[in-house]
Parts: C-alpha cells; structure tokens; sequence
C-alpha cells in the first residue's frame, strides 16, 4: 500500500481547488503517462502530481509544498524528459544530486551535473555535450550559479535558441532566512527569474510556513506563481515525547525490542561524540548498530549508508546531517535522542520513517537541559557558517542567529506542551488545520484521554518575573523556581534569596506547574535565557536568565495575560503513571479514522488560536 496523504483543508490546496489542472486532455497527457510507467516504473500519479506537471507544462511559474517523499521528483524530471530542450536543477547537495543521477541514469534518462568537485577537464567535457543538447536535465550547487562564467553564458546561448525549458529549485526553502535551513548561495537565485523571464520556474518544498513560502516566492520573483499545497499530515506515522532520563538507552533499546525489533531505523543525536556513543551502547544491547556524523571519513560513511539500505545495518546513530535525499522506504522508527533545532527540522526528520504507507513510529526523547546544549551549538554553528571566504555576511549573522533561536524556541514550547495532539501542533505551525479527533490516539499527548482545564496563571507568571529581576538577573531557571518553591537549601540561603518577598510563593503548586510557567514565559520571550560559559572553552555551559522589560512590564501592567491549559485534576496522576511506566506497546492495527468533521475542526483550530493568542 502506498502512502498518499489526504488533503484535509481543501482551502490550503489553493492551485490544485482548479480543476482544469486535473485534465487528461493535455496535449502531452498520452506520453505523460506513458513515460510514467515505461521509464519511472510508476502505476499512476500521487496526489498533486498530475496538476502539477500541468501546470508548469502550461508555462506557468509553480511553488509547490509537498511533505517528504510525497514524489515531489517525479513533477519536474517527466516534464523534463517530455519537453524540447535542457531543464535546470538547483539543488543544495552533491550528494542528492548525486542520488538523483544515479536513479535517472537507472531509468536511461541522460542527466549530468556540475558542482566544484566535478574536475575541470570533465566539466569543459559537460558543457560541450550540454550545447548540443545530449542531456536532459542539469543539476548545479547554489553557487555554482553566482560563480561559474561559463555556465551563465551556457544558460544564456540555451535561452536564446529556446532550448531553457524549465527551471527548477529543489529545496526552495535553503532561499529564506526563516527557515530552518538557510543558505546564503540560494538567497541570489532570483537573477534567474530576471535573466529568462520566459523559463518557467518550478520551486519544491517540504517546508511549509507562511513565512517562509511569502519569502520565497519575493526571492524568486515569481510573483504570479500557481501554488500546490497539501495536507502534511502524515496518517502512518506515530508521535511519542518521552522525558529524557538517565534511563534514556534502556528506554530506547526497551523500546526497539517491543515495537520495532529486528526493524530498520534512524537515531537522531546532537553530536558525533552522542552518535558514537549511542551506538556502542546500543550494540551492547545486541542490536545491529552503527553511527553516521560528519568527520567520518567518507568512504567510511558511504559504507554505512550502503549497509544500511541494504538492510545489512539495522540502526543508525545519526547527526542530522544523514538523511537528506535518504529513499529508504520501510524506515520502521525515528528517535530523537536530543532536541530537534526546529518544528520543521522535526517534522522532516520524522518524515524518513515510513515513507511506504506502513505504521511506523517517532520519538522524540526530551529534557529543557537539552534546549541550553543545543543553543550553544547554534550559536557556534551559526558563526562557523557565516564566515565565508567572501565574507559580507556579518549583517545577516545576527538576523540568522534570531531566526534559529526562535525556531529553537519554537520546537521547546511544542515539547513542553502535554496537552495538545502533537500532530495538530504540528500541522498549526505549517498554517494548516487539523481535527485532533482524527489523530485517533497515535500521539502520545492524545494517548493519555487527558481532560484538560484552563487557568489564568497571569500572578504566577508575574511573581516569577519579579523574582528574576529581584535576584539580580543573574541565576538559572532552576534556582529561581526553587526560590520560588520556598526552598532553604545552603545556596539559597547564602544568597539571602529566602528573605525575598516571593520566596515560597510558589508552594501551592503542583510539581512541574511553576516550571511550565517558566517555560512558556522564555517561550514568549518575557524571559530570556542567556548562556554562559565559565572560563575557557572547555568550560561548562550554564544558563542566567534575565527579563525582557518592555514584555515584563506589560505582563505587570495587565496589558499581556497568561492563559494554559493544565491537566484536570483527578487524571493528573493518571498521566504521571504514564511517565514513568515502561514504552506502551503500540497497537499496530490501530488507524486514523478518516472521516473529517470540518466544523469541529475549524472550531478547535480557532480555540487553539486564540490560546496561543492571548
Ligand atoms: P520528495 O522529493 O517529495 O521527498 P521523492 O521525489 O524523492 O520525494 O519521491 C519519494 C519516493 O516516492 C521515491 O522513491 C519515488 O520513486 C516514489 N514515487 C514518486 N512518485 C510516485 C508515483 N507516482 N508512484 C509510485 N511511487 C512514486
Ligand atoms: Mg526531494
Ligand atoms: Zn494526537
């Protein structure tokens, strides 16, 4: 059975709701599905398909959300193969691009690329059969467009004789500095739009925010673009969030040997020392495990990944730098061994496992200490990548750094949230709308049949905010919340922190209450977690916190108040049980029910939003 993903919002489907795009009386209908079966081996199209290849076929600037693996390939290589002339790719890696020649060359349909790894000689060689039209398709890096001479001027010569057939911008997200995966070279693809303004262009992504689609379409230019969009739903697969203990590699072996034993899946660690260490945990265990990062060597890596497709290698530990492109279909599991940087990061990691239509799982294993860790690393990371030979980037430097600690921010309140199905906090962050009811007990927050009530936590929020400024700005969350908590502890006492006027204000509360409030306060930006790092930089890293005024005065003035949504009273001890019991077996048969009641959709979206809101 294969995966097809439902569109449930038909408001969001916003090209494909023209049903002229549907059409089988296309002049090249006939050979559109002929050379579907013949050279892709393909039964019949997947939703979206169709409609879209219509529609660039027709001439037309198209921006296309597709989830992972939803074929977003196929709507952009039969066109090649069935127009006059040459199509260009742009595409962020060598090593899809790579992927993809490899499977057009299976399928006999001449495709070639030029990156800076492709040696000269080879390259003037490529460029000669290019003019005369012995290829297809063109795959080129980002920067190969802002640097190579030579192949602006076979770009131009191509459009002059009417030979530029299409253009096409995989990854079409890489273009937008909200996104969760920025890249500088993208951000200049827009003089193509402006050097072949006749040349159809085609932009694909699995990334799906406003943001980040309005940004795209300004940076490509394609200001009359046809959108296709669809539901990023993904019905087979399950969501778990685990509390990351030290029992974390019990857990996930427990877990392993009673869903998924013997099955093939990825382990999403943060760093290549966690990949490594991981693995040798994991095959203590007895499972069949290796690690993938980054400062392999890359024969090293390329024999892992080739063991793994070939079923050889059960598990692999992974820096997220290993899936991008990855076609395995039967991937059982995705575990999140650390914080994801972002939701879409998340959701298209997620998004590798169970691309043939199968139940298959993902959990994320999450602790706030994990939020501290991971911003470091952004932090380094941001100023690593920024600093390009050509330099000239310090000014976007900051913005990317913002745009990454939102995103960051972002993915720890949808891990903090123990109320709402994580499908439908999911599916709201990509603007689309879901009815919880439809998640038919697949995620673990749906899981627990919580009954849930609303408080107005505003004094709470406030006392806390005091608290802050009152200690000098200068403590962790967690000293300020024992504070709170009316702890006497000798550091607390040293401090003189229990003499403070909220020192055990905090006392009534439920365990946890006060520290999801502390959250959502750094969540919303009223308090900011700054991070430190003591001495060198082997030092250890630690967080202080401090207030955003102009946000903290509002709170004080009852201009901002704070509404969340809290486990009703008599099942919260149902739902700690549930933490702490070993992984629940998953019901295997158990499915989405698929009928959609819009109403009750649409009714829950609008509260959910107004949450959110206020
Ligand atoms: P995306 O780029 O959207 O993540 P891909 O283009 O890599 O997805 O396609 C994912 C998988 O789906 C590939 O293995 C591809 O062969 C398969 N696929 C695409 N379209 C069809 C189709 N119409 N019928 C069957 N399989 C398809
Ligand atoms: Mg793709
Ligand atoms: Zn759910």
């Amino acid at each position: 059975r294969e995966y097809t993903p439902k569109v449930i919002d038909i408001n969001y489907t916003e090209g494909s709701d023209d049903k002229k795009w549907s059409s089988t009386n296309f002049p090249w209908t006939k050979e559109l599905e002929a050379k579907n079966r013949s050279k892709f081996g393909n039964r019949s199209f997947r939703p979206n398909q169709r409609e879209i290849i219509n529609a660039t076929m027709s001439g037309n600037d198209v921006f296309v959300l597709m989830p992972t693996g939803g074929g977003k390939s196929l709507t952009y290589q039969l066109p090649a193969l069935i127009s006059e002339g040459l199509t260009l790719v742009v595409c962020p890696l060598v090593s899809l691009i790579e992927d993809q020649i490899m499977h057009l060359s299976q399928a006999n349909i001449p495709a070639t690329y030029l990156s800076a790894s492709v040696e000269w000689s080879e390259q003037q060689e490529i460029l000669r059969d290019l003019m005369l039209c012995h290829y297809k398709l063109l795959y080129v890096t980002p920067e190969k467009i802002a640097k190579s001479d030579t192949l602006s001027r076979l770009l131009n010569n191509l459009y002059s004789q009417g030979h530029l057939s299409r253009i096409v911008i995989d990854e079409a997200h890489c273009v937008s500095q909200w996104g969760h995966d920025f890249r500088p070279d993208y951000k200049n693809l827009g003089v193509l739009k402006q050097h072949f303004p006749k040349t159809p262009v085609l932009a694909l992504t699995a990334t799906a925010t406003a943001r980040v689609k309005e940004d795209v379409v300004q940076a490509l230019g394609l200001a009359n673009c046809i959108v296709f969009r669809q539901s990023f739903n993904r019905p087979n697969l399950r969501y778990f969030l685990r509390p990351k203990t030290k029992k974390c590699l019990e857990d996930i072996d427990n877990f392993i040997c009673t869903n998924h034993f013997k099955e093939c899946g990825i382990i999403y660690c943060l760093s290549r020392m966690d990949c490594e260490k991981v693995a040798d945990k994991l095959r203590e265990y007895g499972h069949n495990v290796s690690h993938y990062h980054g400062s392999m060597d890359p024969v090293d890596r390329t024999h892992v990944q080739k063991q793994w497709s070939k079923d050889r290698i059960n598990i692999i530990c992974a820096t997220v730098a290993f899936g991008m492109g990855i076609n395995k279909p039967d991937v059982r599991f995705v575990i999140h061994h650390s914080l994801p940087k972002s939701i879409e990061g998340y959701h298209q990691e997620c998004g590798r496992a169970g691309r043939d239509g199968q139940p298959s799982s993902c959990v994320l294993y999450y602790q706030y200490s994990d939020y501290i860790r991971v911003r470091h690393m952004l932090t380094q990371g941001v100023a690593e990548q920024t600093v390009t030979p050509r330099g000239g980037y310090s000014n976007s430097h900051e913005q990317a750094l913002k745009t990454h600690k939102e995103n960051l921010l972002r993915m720890v309140s949808f891990c903090e949230n123990d109320v709402d199905c994580r499908r439908l906090l999911q599916l709201v962050h990509f603007g689309e709308r879901f009815d919880p009811s439809l998640c038919g007990k697949t995620c673990d927050n749906c899981l627990k049949e919580l009954e849930w009530v609303e408080k107005d936590v505003t004094n709470i929020a406030r006392q806390l905010v005091e608290l802050v400024t009152m200690t000098g700005q200068s403590h962790s969350s967690s000293h300020i919340l024992e504070v709170y908590r009316g702890s006497v502890s000798q550091n607390v006492k040293k401090q003189r922190h229990d003499a403070l006027p909220f020192h055990g204000a905090g006392k009534h509360l439920a365990k946890g209450e006060a520290a999801r409030i502390m959250r959502h306060l750094v969540t919303e930006g009223i308090l900011i977690e700054d991070v430190k790092r003591s001495g060198n930089i082997y030092g250890s890293i630690s967080s202080v916190l401090k207030a955003n005024q102009l946000k903290a005065s509002e709170l004080r003035s009852g201009k901002h108040s704070i509404v969340l949504k809290f486990p009703a009273p008599d099942k919260a001890s149902k739902m700690g049980k549930l933490d702490v019991s070993s992984f629940p077996q998953i019901n295997k048969t158990a499915h989405q029910q698929s009928e959609v009641d819009e109403n009750l959709a649409s009714m829950l979206f609008d509260a959910l939003v107004t949450l959110r809101e206020q």
